[in-house]
């Protein structure tokens, strides 16, 4: 065998294991059984406590959820952990209609050594919807929180205190995140906020948003290593009106974070939603981090958390942790990486790797290629939606064969680029070829390292990663530089692993449907949460936010609010206003 072949081989193999690494943050971790040590959070012991919150669905205002509410109370109480109820009515209205009703919080103290420091604020919902049990959204952080609270409690006491908010009414306009930041006394001596949210099944735990102005938050948050997956492009614009309680304490001013892990949509608030359906590493994951942040954020000085006016971008490297950098350095390191491939493409013109006219084919052939790709592969998609219309499961990860189907279709495209861009190559040059591609990611990168800075990592690094690539293949073309072709790959698979891997978790396709729904009764309960996890998910993946639900609150309907006057213990629904369907 040839050294080019040995080297051929070497890549092939190093690609696969680059893959491998960079899959590593989105792995959840191995469930810790209940025989563990007592300062150890056991997924096996947290699934116990799931067991008995998501026993049933159990919506805000309902029998049901006293019973969870007093099962809470009474494990602070065995724990010897002050707890109390924040009551109050509450009303949440929007263009489509809304929610009123009585809502309790559970608020738990694990109190540290000095009592003058700013607190740990860790909180989840522990209402769920009326049609499921809630055992993922978001059974699984109460339970997580739940089983950290008695490990905190277990072991050597931290300087802050650490606070356990069990909001109420989240399913039904983030009413008992509303009650306590409008009126909780405590508001006032939170130093940092974890949120965080659940889903059925099995994907990772990730880092969804921080609250702007984060860079103080972030620089400790890369410290702390909560072993989370995160990736600043999630925090647009939008991370403070996002549907969430997570967005109604971003609002109030909190410096915060938001967890969640992505899952089944098929499952999620349906009576799927249920104990059998989660996998325990999720709540490892969950648990995991929030013992992580409780601890690091425990210990620290909170006197001196505080946001900024900067935002970092940052993301997930493996082995590492968090990377994170100014956006006046990323908007600099996208001008450096554009410089630096125009560089190398005038010096291999210079050297006679590269002929400029062959280089503008490559350029326009690269744009062809890509968009006959993606003209093919939706084609194909829609051929077999033709045919078979049932093929729409498919793109659910929970059904059986889905995923096979899906990386089939997956393969036979990207084999299809490969053949193609292979045969280009032998007219044109691959030299030309790939600084015709490099090209086309220059102008992305240095359009999101100006105005998208917070995106702009997976732009950047891929960029100077080919822009390395394309100097192996122009000045070194021996075997060994095949090393160095491994290297250069990093930064993309390292970057875009995880995110595929995550959007492939979580479809989003049923959102065109439930815009449709009509809106009334019980269903209008059920569309309208759907729509706010979901924009909370869309937004997270940065994808669409046309499931937006609009949170423009016209004139005629304060007046509806103000004729509500019947007093009622738990959330009513509201008849929805004007049309029946969203807008
Ligand atoms: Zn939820």
């Amino acid at each position: 065998m040839g050294a080019w072949w040995i080297a051929r081989l070497g890549l092939a193999v190093a690609l696969v294991a680059i893959v491998g690494v960079a899959a590593l943050p989105i792995i959840p971790p191995n469930p810790v059984p209940a025989s563990a040590l007592q300062d150890t959070f056991s997924a096996e012991r947290a699934m116990e406590e799931l067991r008995l919150v998501a026993r049933a669905p159990h919506p805000a205002g309902s029998a049901q959820q006293a019973r969870v509410r007093e099962y809470i109370l009474a494990r602070a109480k065995t724990l010897g952990l002050p707890a109390e109820t924040q009551r109050r009515r509450g009303v949440k209205s929007s263009a489509w209609g809304g929610w009123s009703g009585t809502v309790e919080n559970v608020i738990v103290r694990v109190s540290g050594t000095r009592s003058s420091t700013p607190d740990v604020l860790i909180t989840a919902h522990y209402d769920s919807v009326p049609v499921g049990p809630g055992a993922g959204d978001d059974g699984v952080s109460v339970a997580a929180m739940l089983e950290t609270m008695r490990v905190l409690e277990a072991g050597p006491p931290l300087k802050n205190d650490v606070v356990f908010l069990f909001t109420d009414g989240e399913e039904m306009g983030w009413l008992g995140a509303k009650a306590f930041a409008e009126q909780h006394p405590e508001m006032g001596n939170i130093g940092v906020a974890f949120v965080f949210e659940g889903w059925p099944s099995s994907g990772p735990t990730e880092m969804r948003a921080t609250s702007p102005g984060d860079a103080w938050l972030v620089r400790q948050l890369s410290i702390a290593a909560p072993p989370v997956w995160a990736n600043s492009n999630y925090n647009t614009d939008e991370r403070l009106y996002h549907g969430s309680d997570f967005g109604v304490l971003t609002a109030s001013g909190l410096l915060s974070a938001e967890f969640e892990n992505s899952g089944s949509a098929t499952r999620h608030h349906r009576p799927g939603d249920t104990v059998e359906s989660i996998n325990p590493s999720i709540v490892q994951d969950h648990g995991d981090t929030m013992l992580t942040l409780a601890r690091y954020f425990g210990k620290l000085d909170l006197g001196r958390a505080h946001s900024s006016s900067e935002d970092l971008v940052f993301f997930t490297l493996p082995g590492f942790g968090l990377v994170a950098y100014p956006t006046w350095f990323a908007t600099g390191l996208s001008v450096v990486a554009v410089v630096l491939l125009v560089a190398i493409i005038v010096a291999a013109r210079r050297q006679g790797h590269l002929s400029l006219a062959h280089l503008a084919w490559g350029t326009l052939a690269f744009f062809a290629v890509v968009l006959v790709s993606v003209a093919i592969a939706a084609g194909i998609w829609e051929l077999l939606l033709a045919t078979h219309p049932g093929a729409e499961v498919l793109s659910y990860p929970d059904f059986e064969g889905s995923g096979l189907a899906m990386a089939a279709i997956y393969a036979s495209a990207g084999a299809a680029f490969i053949a193609v861009t292979h045969t280009i190559s032998r007219r044109i040059g691959a030299v030309e070829l790939a600084a015709g591609a490099l090209l086309w990611w220059a102008v992305v990168a240095l359009a999101v390292g100006l105005f998208a800075p917070l995106a702009s990592a997976l732009a950047i690094w891929p960029l100077l990663g080919g822009t390395v690539a394309l100097a192996v293949v122009s000045f070194l073309q021996r075997p060994w530089a095949a090393a160095l072709l491994a290297l250069a790959a990093v930064p993309s698979f390292v970057l875009f692993v995880p995110l595929l891997v995550l959007n492939a978790l979580q479809t989003r396709g049923w959102c065109g449907r439930a815009r449709g729904a009509p809106l009334a009764g019980y269903r209008h309960i059920g569309s309208a949460a759907h729509a706010h996890h979901r924009t909370a998910s869309s937004r997270g993946k940065g994808l669409n936010s046309t499931c937006r639900p609009s949170e423009a609150k016209p004139a005629h309907l304060t007046a509806r609010r103000n004729q509500l006057k019947t007093p009622m213990h738990g959330p009513t629904v509201l008849p929805s206003a004007g049309s029946s369907r969203r807008r």
